[in-house]
């Protein structure tokens, strides 16, 4: 089918993931005077976006997360509003596991990072933990810290009510459109190649999700982060795992959990993490198989590690398992921002795991850029030239980025 797209306008965003639809509804709502354009080459949200696990953590102990996740929090109701649907976050909390010295040390600072951003965080018992989520084997653990607002959602909804709503503030939402390159003219990016045409832009923003780096290098910009396997499995229904029962963190297993429909949902760090070159990645993710025995083999590895707070881990059937890259970074933070030495062109990428929850502060923060307004948020952290001059296709920077997914202890 041929799609007519327009020639000329004011910001264009390649890739209709969920970074780039919360650009296209922040844009579109706050300058009803601009025309902005998204071009998704394959579908909306399919890509990372429909496979993630979805937790939205708050707390943290990476502060420069925080605001943004807040800002995901708002924009949820919003949107909730504006549509009059609900999109049904499950706020069950979340329980943080401090089993070691050094984890408690982690904990007692992250319940101060709570109170610093009034967000309501208290200790509970091994026996009050254990009633929460009865698969819990507490034995090891020294202190639990619980956070009961933090939630989980379903990511491809959140992505397609930013979608949405962007397309009711007027902006054009375009699927099976593949920017093929960008139009330079003397250090200024002013538009794109599509394989529908050429449009002229007054901004472009890279939201390309792990493809990010490929057309952005063309220009000479490194986008510094690298395509990274990201994993989770989910077991047979058990009455041990209440749909009610509080996310899980357990830093010293460097593993998570969540409740998924009467199953648990659970993720572990593997020893060395899967990592490909962007361009190796096909453009539709869903040519890409993830291999479940391979999957499984990371899991009998590191299992051991769960099974000291999940005795029922060897035991329990497996249902799902759910792989997919990411985008990661040596520091574990985004990439965000303008790109230095080239005018009217900015990234949003790099989202090291936690895309979906940092999404209403990036899609507001670019936004704002775009329009050259004062971005409400500080993206100082998520500089694009941090690790100065690197190459994103080179083995070396892959494995560095590899590195820091394996060492994540957060969700
Ligand atoms: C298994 C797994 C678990 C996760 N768990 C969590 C979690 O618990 N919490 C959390 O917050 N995050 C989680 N994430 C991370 C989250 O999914 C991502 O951070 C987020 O989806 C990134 O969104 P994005 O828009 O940057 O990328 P994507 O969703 O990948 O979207 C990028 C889009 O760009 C399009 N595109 C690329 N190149 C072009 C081009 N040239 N022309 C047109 N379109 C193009 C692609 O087709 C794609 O649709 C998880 C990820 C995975 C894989």
């Amino acid at each position: 089918m041929k799609i007519n797209l327009i020639k000329k306008t004011d910001l264009v965003i390649i890739g209709g993931g969920i970074f780039g639809c919360a650009i296209a509804y922040y844009y579109s709502k706050n300058n009803p005077d601009k025309q902005v354009v998204l071009l998704e080459r394959n579908e909306l949200n399919n890509a990372a976006t429909s496979r993630a696990a979805a937790l939205m953590t708050m707390v943290r102990s990476k502060r420069s997360y925080i605001p943004l996740t807040m800002e995901t929090f708002k924009v949820a109701k919003e949107m909730e509003k504006e549509l009059g649907e609900t999109l049904d976050f499950k706020v069950v909390g979340m329980m943080h596991v401090a089993a070691s010295e050094a984890k408690v040390k982690d904990l007692e600072k992250l319940m101060e990072i709570a109170k610093e951003y009034q967000q309501e965080a208290y200790y509970i018992s091994k026996e009050e933990a254990k009633k929460k989520a009865p698969w819990l084997e507490l034995k090891e653990a020294i202190k639990i810290g619980y956070v009961p607002n933090e939630a989980f959602c379903d990511p491809y909804m959140l992505g397609t009510f930013f979608a949405r709503c962007a397309r009711k503030h007027g902006a054009e939402i375009n699927q099976g459109v593949e920017v093929l390159g960008l139009l330079n003219k003397a250090g200024t990016v002013i538009g794109v190649k599509t394989s529908e045409g050429e449009i002229h832009a007054s901004k472009v923003v890279d939201a390309a999700g792990i493809w990010a780096p490929i057309l952005a290098r063309e220009i000479g910009a490194g986008v510094p982060m690298a395509p990274v396997r990201s994993q989770y499995w989910i077991t047979e229904r058990d009455e041990n795992f209440p749909t009610d029962s509080p996310m899980v963190l357990l830093p010293d297993a460097q593993a998570y959990a969540r409740p998924e429909g009467g199953s648990l949902l659970f993720g572990i760090r593997e020893g060395k993490s899967l990592v490909a070159s962007p361009k190796d990645v096909p453009k539709d993710i869903s040519d890409f198989v993830f291999s479940a025995d391979e999957g499984m083999n990371d899991l009998l590895e590191n299992g051991e590690r769960l099974a000291r707070f999940f005795p029922g881990f060897y035991d329990i059937g497996i249902k799902y398992y759910v792989a997919g890259f990411s985008g990661y970074t040596p520091d574990s933070q985004l990439v965000v921002g303008e790109v230095p030495g080239t005018k009217g062109f900015l990234v949003a990428s790099g989202c090291c795991g936690a895309g979906i929850s940092v999404a209403g502060g990036v899609g507001l923060g670019i936004a704002e850029m775009a329009a050259d307004r004062v971005n409400p948020f500080d993206f100082s952290e998520f500089h694009i030239s941090r690790f100065g001059k690197i190459d994103p296709f080179e083995e070396e920077w892959l494995n560095k980025c590899a590195a820091a997914r394996s060492n994540k202890v957060s969700g």
